[in-house]
């Protein structure tokens, strides 16, 4: 089982981009299950064709026993699909919401019962603190991949990230896998993540252009793989898939 995880800030693209990862990788016939961490709750909308998924956390809230298939839902290409959730707005904390959401899914079985030859945790990077680097920790990720454009806000995010990373070095948690480029257009976008990476002894390992087809799949509530399969961007994203993997191997 190969555990990736994507960081970033919010609004960056990582929702979108993990979803069309997943089901670039199983059109290489992987199983993929796909984690979403963020109280957002939004990261396999598109995988999820209308499938109402409760999140983990409101789960917990109802104070039930619940079953491992009240927390999954399986989207396309059988992306196995989990959505950990938030706490109420204004009371308690996300980062904590994460860990039990984490904590459910392996109490549950969840890895031994669906059995996915990769599990994707997209995470929301804006705060790294222990409950969102708990993905970092633990044995839940191998590698993290942060994604960034050339805007100043998602580098500065990048770099608390990439900071968080190597501070748990040491202990042989998650490695850096690299940094994901998801173009804003700004200028010198390119250099400017090109630095950030080396500043971290690290590289860029796919990039993404901004693309129009991203938002036209999006309103159809699709990825790019499924709205416009034989797309150039369906092809970024396949390319930018089989890079990660490959970091990953081994892992
Ligand atoms: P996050 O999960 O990081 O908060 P999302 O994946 O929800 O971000 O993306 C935020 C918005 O950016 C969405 O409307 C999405 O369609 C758009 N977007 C993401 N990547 C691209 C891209 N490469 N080109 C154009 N729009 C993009
Ligand atoms: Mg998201």
């Amino acid at each position: 089982m190969i555990k990736l995880a994507f960081y970033g800030k919010g609004g960056i693209g990582k929702s979108t981009t993990v979803s069309n990862i997943a089901l670039a990788l199983t059109g290489q016939g992987l199983r993929v299950m796909q984690i979403g961490c963020d109280p957002k709750a939004d990261s396999t909308a598109l995988l999820r064709s209308g499938c109402v998924l409760t999140p983990v956390l409101d789960l917990v809230r109802r104070k039930a026993p619940f079953s491992l298939d009240e927390m999954i839902c399986i989207g396309e290409g059988n992306v196995i699909c989990v959505e950990a959730g938030g706490p109420t707005p204004g009371s308690g904390c996300a980062g904590r919401g994460i860990i039990t959401a984490l904590d459910q899914l392996k109490a549950h079985g969840a890895y031994d019962i669906y059995h996915p030859d990769v599990v994707l945790y997209d995470v929301l990077g804006d705060v790294v603190c222990g409950g969102f680097s708990m993905p970092m920790r633990g044995g839940y990720a191998d590698r993290v991949f942060i994604l960034t454009s050339g805007e100043n806000m998602s580098i500065h995010a990048a770099a608390n990230i990439a900071m968080a990373l190597d501070h748990f070095q040491e202990r042989g948690y998650a490695k850096l896998g690299g940094f994901i480029l998801n173009r804003r257009n700004v200028k010198n976008e390119d250099e400017k993540v090109q630095e950030l990476a080396a500043d971290f002894r690290s590289r860029i390992v796919g990039s993404l252009h901004r693309s129009d087809m991203v938002t036209d799949a999006e309103e159809l509530g699709k990825t790019v793989l499924s709205a416009f399969p034989n797309s150039e961007m369906a092809e970024e994203y396949r390319v930018l898939a089989k890079a990660v993997i490959e970091e990953c191997s081994p892992c």
